[in-house]
């Protein structure tokens, strides 16, 4: 063909000349909101790659986004929040392919903004971080908080984010969960384990902990996956304590959610009892009338997130060996309720036997309550050097160096930044353990 005739071929199909097709544009699927302190994220979730650009515009305060040649799959809608720096979104075509998005806000702000590509069962995001002015920290504020002996990081990381392991420590308030020989009850032993993983969480170094739960209240299976979600979690963890009519029972299970059902009678059974509180005390139910939880939990068939789940619950049974015993050496499948996260790796730790009276006394104890808290964060170490997402600090993080603090071991720094002594050693040229304080060490990152 003739160029001409090639230009007229390409027109008549819409690709040259013409605004693109409906079908070409980026579709805007929906955009999701959290607030942490000052800072509100929004998460446009989309179909494709865009381009976008943005402006403030003041009295009112706004900020507009436009994402280049894109389109909302559907109407945008924020849930509100009174403590989200925004009041309400609007959202309009604009320039016939482009979409216009107005965020009415409360007060002034300062915007980050970034893309990730798409991971796992993420697809491509934009990401908003707005804080509101007055509680905008300086630059040199924040690398002033963050220097509590981190490695300082360079500008380039700055949008770099952390991995958040959402933390959810079973039953609460008027559902004691299960109760041991001796009183103990289950809702107290896991939220002290989950509170002791949870400050591992936060001082490992591209982490970040959420606790779903933070005190002695109930709050329904849904509840808890809608704040996983809000927080923008990479995994859910839910901790328990196992019980069973046969006082000897004991160790620990690691259960992941089955779409086919359980993987055992006994998996069945204890998925029965866990939901059952929901159930009971007037949560969602499962299979009655609300069918919207039904469809979420449909989508989650999708086998990248199963996937992940499954690598995360291998990493922490492996862990927990080290701890005492596991009852079973393979990831259990069962039907939890609450580990019906779309799009979030969950998994369910039952940590011991409270009905073994003897499991029920180490349940009680600081020292296996910190031993457990320890194997659980090596086991989520283990996972996220292979499964953390683009856009991490621990993903993407350039190589990075550590200040040596007076009683830091060389062996302890190199399990710190999960590292072999060897790689530690090899990378600065250290042949022996003597280094001193103030010493500047330098972390490999291999990617
Ligand atoms: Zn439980």
């Amino acid at each position: 063909m003739r160029r001409r005739q090639v230009l007229r071929a390409l027109t008549a199909l819409g690709l040259v000349g013409l605004p693109l097709p409906a079908l070409a544009r980026t579709g805007v699927e929906r955009v999701r909101m959290s607030v942490d302190g000052d800072t509100t994220r929004l998460v446009f979730d989309m179909d494709g790659d865009a381009e976008y650009s943005m402006f403030k515009l003041e009295s009112p305060d706004r900020l507009v986004v436009d994402i280049k040649n894109a389109r909302a799959v559907d109407e945008l809608k924020l849930s509100s929040n009174p403590r989200s720096v925004v009041e309400s979104i609007r959202h309009a075509p604009r320039d016939g392919g482009d979409l216009r998005v107005v965020f009415d806000l409360r007060k002034p702000i300062e915007p980050r903004s970034f893309k990730l590509m798409p991971a796992q069962d993420s697809p491509h995001r934009l990401v908003l971080d707005l804080t509101s002015r007055e509680g905008a920290p300086t630059q040199s504020a924040r690398e002033e908080s963050r220097d509590n002996g981190e490695p300082r990081r360079g500008r380039s990381q700055e949008d770099l984010r952390d991995v958040v392991v959402a933390i959810d420590a079973g039953h609460g308030g008027h559902d004691p969960g299960a109760i041991g020989p001796g009183g103990t009850r289950e809702k107290d032993v896991v939220l002290q384990i989950s509170k002791r993983l949870a400050e591992r969480v936060d001082n490992e170094r591209g982490m970040k902990a959420v606790m779903i739960r933070t005190g002695d209240y109930f709050l329904p299976l849904r509840e808890r996956i809608e704040r996983a979600r809000e927080a923008d979690a990479d995994v859910f963890m839910s901790i328990h304590a196992d019980a069973i009519a046969n006082r000897n029972v004991q160790g620990s299970s690691v259960y992941m959610l089955s779409e086919r059902g359980a993987s055992s009678e006994a998996a069945r059974f204890l998925a029965q009892r866990e939901n059952q509180a929901d159930l009971r005390l007037g949560g969602v139910p499962i299979n009655g009338k609300d069918d919207s939880l039904t469809n979420v939990l449909l989508d989650l068939a999708q086998s990248g997130s199963l996937e992940a789940s499954n690598t995360l619950a291998e990493r922490m049974i492996s862990e927990l060996h080290r701890v005492g015993k596991v009852r079973k050496p393979e990831v259990e499948r069962a039907n939890f309720a609450v580990l019906r996260s779309p799009d979030v790796p969950s998994i369910l730790v039952e940590a011991a036997f409270i009905s073994n009276p003897s499991e029920e006394r180490k349940l009680r104890s600081t020292d296996f309550q910190n031993s457990l808290a320890d194997a659980l964060l090596t086991g989520l170490r283990s996972y996220f050097s292979t499964h953390a997402r683009p856009g991490t600090l621990i993903a993407d993080g350039q190589p990075d160096q550590h200040i040596i603090r007076p009683g830091e071991t060389l062996s302890g720094i190199a399990d710190r930044y999960s590292l072999s002594l060897a790689d530690l050693r090899s990378a600065n040229d250290v042949s022996d353990d003597r280094i001193y304080a103030g010493q500047v060490l330098r972390i490999p990152r291999d990617s």
